[in-house]
């Protein structure tokens, strides 16, 4: 089928790119210049495992190309996805202004008819206004059908979790677009769950929300082990092995963050009070998180004393393993905090340091991961990269002026650190 994404970012691109991979036709629109000429000329604006393999082979068989402009994606193509960003207003609430401007353009460009679907994750009802939207914008008489298509995929695994989806989730108005739907999704294989628009755009913000009250949850679980020398990753092994609740998501650390799980909180807990209910659980998922970072904080301040001029060595800035996003990074903001106590930080990260130049400076970027020790009082873990648990502990020991070492990804196994000579603090252990 003919497709068009709007917006190429971590959503729109990878999106664009599976889709082009099962065979249909895609183009992908993004109205940053720079970031298109980048992808016609075979760059890569981001770092996701395979992508950039996937992406040349769909470009090279002419099923994905690449555009500035939306006109030309909505000429192309019957069905248009949006994948723009839905970032936060500073009262939490969700900025939509992206999703109305890229409404306005594809009614300024349509002339036949269209299905317009929606991948950004918005506030539930959003679909309405899109389809009031559009036809208010739109010059010519045209028909078209407004479809809500929320995406569950996960950065760093996001090629696996677009090709091998749990489920497929469509919100429709009316059935017109409902074998469109399914013919471009068919090649997944996966159970496709037809709904209305507002349920579609809910189980989005509900199915988030759930996933950071879970980390919540157990964080707040490792609060009580420290308190009682019991350890957290045997209680989340334990909990875990119950079909009911399942392991993922159990891992105490020191918060959540990324451009995902605290917006979408945020939004949910503003929809939630805007139609008339108070969602305290999630306020407490919030603080929960929050609090997880300034209990980190105080460990290393306990730990070190005053901050002022230690060298401190920082493993990790992505807000994640395998990926180079760093937006609303925990690991960055642990960083921020050290450095306003008048730490001088020596940093690395596999893939994150350029996009961390931008936020984070007067720090030493050291690209081999063994040598961020050399010459500190301590070092932290502040992302769960699975290259760090190959760490060259012994190297690290010996050149820490203190062999002091923070983890808040609790990636080592407590008596082994300590056996290695090492003062090792963890989470909820
Ligand atoms: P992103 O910032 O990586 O990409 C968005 C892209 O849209 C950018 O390249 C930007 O230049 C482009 N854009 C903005 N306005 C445009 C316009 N008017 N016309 C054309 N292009 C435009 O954002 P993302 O992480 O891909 O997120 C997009 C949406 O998907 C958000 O609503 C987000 O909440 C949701 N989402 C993200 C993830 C994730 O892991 N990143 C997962 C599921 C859902």
């Amino acid at each position: 089928m003919k497709l068009t994404i709007i917006g190429t970012g971590y959503v729109g691109l990878v999106t664009g790119t599976c889709f082009a991979e099962v065979g249909h036709q895609v183009v992908c629109v993004d109205r940053d210049e720079a970031k298109v000429k980048l992808l016609q000329a075979g760059g890569m604006p981001i770092y996701e495992p395979g992508l950039d393999e996937l992406v040349k082979k769909n470009v090279a068989a002419g099923r994905l190309t690449f555009t500035a402009s939306t006109k030309e994606g909505v000429e192309k193509s019957d069905v248009i996805f949006i994948a723009v960003p839905t970032p936060p207003q500073e009262d939490g609430s969700v900025d939509l202004s992206f999703i109305e401007g890229v409404a306005r353009d594809i009614a300024a460009a349509m002339t036949s008819y269209k299905i317009i679907v929606d991948k950004s994750t918005v506030p539930v009802k959003t679909g309405d206004k899109v389809s009031e939207t559009i036809k208010r914008y739109c010059k010519a008489k045209v028909e078209f059908d407004v479809a809500s298509n929320p995406e569950f995929l996960r950065e760093g695994f996001a090629v696996d979790d677009l090709m091998h989806p749990d489920r497929i989730v469509v919100g429709v108005k009316t059935q017109r677009p409902v074998q469109a739907m399914k013919e471009i999704y068919a090649p997944f294989n996966a159970p496709i769950i037809i709904t209305d628009i507002n349920s579609a755009e809910l189980i989005k913000h509900a199915a988030n929300s759930f996933l950071a009250l879970k980390i919540s949850y157990i964080n707040a679980i490792s609060v009580i082990c420290e308190a009682t020398g019991a350890n957290v990753q045997e209680v989340a092994n334990g909990m875990g092995m119950d079909a009911r609740i399942g392991r993922r998501f159990l891992d105490a650390s020191l918060g959540f963050g990324g451009s995902c799980f605290p917006k979408d909180l945020s939004a949910f807990i503003k929809i939630s009070e805007q139609l008339g209910y108070d969602f305290g659980l999630l306020k407490e998922v919030q603080r929960i998180n929050a609090e997880q970072m300034t209990r980190f904080f105080k460990k290393i301040v306990e730990t070190l004393w005053v901050l002022k001029d230690k060298r401190i060595g920082v493993l990790g800035l992505a807000f994640k393993q395998n990926t180079d996003d760093i937006r609303l990074s925990p690991a960055i903001e642990l960083c921020q905090r050290l450095q306003k106590e008048g730490a001088v930080l020596r940093v690395h990260d596999p893939k994150a340091m350029e996009k961390a130049k931008a936020v984070l400076k007067n720090v030493t970027y050291v690209e081999d991961m063994n040598e961020v020790a050399e010459g500190c009082d301590a070092m932290v873990i502040a992302t769960e990269w699975p290259q760090f648990k190959n760490l060259d502990l012994e190297r690290v020991r010996k050149t820490l002026t203190h062999p002091i070492l923070f983890d808040g990804r609790n990636l080592f196994d407590v008596r082994e650190m300590e056996e290695l000579g090492f003062i090792y603090k963890s989470i909820g252990r």
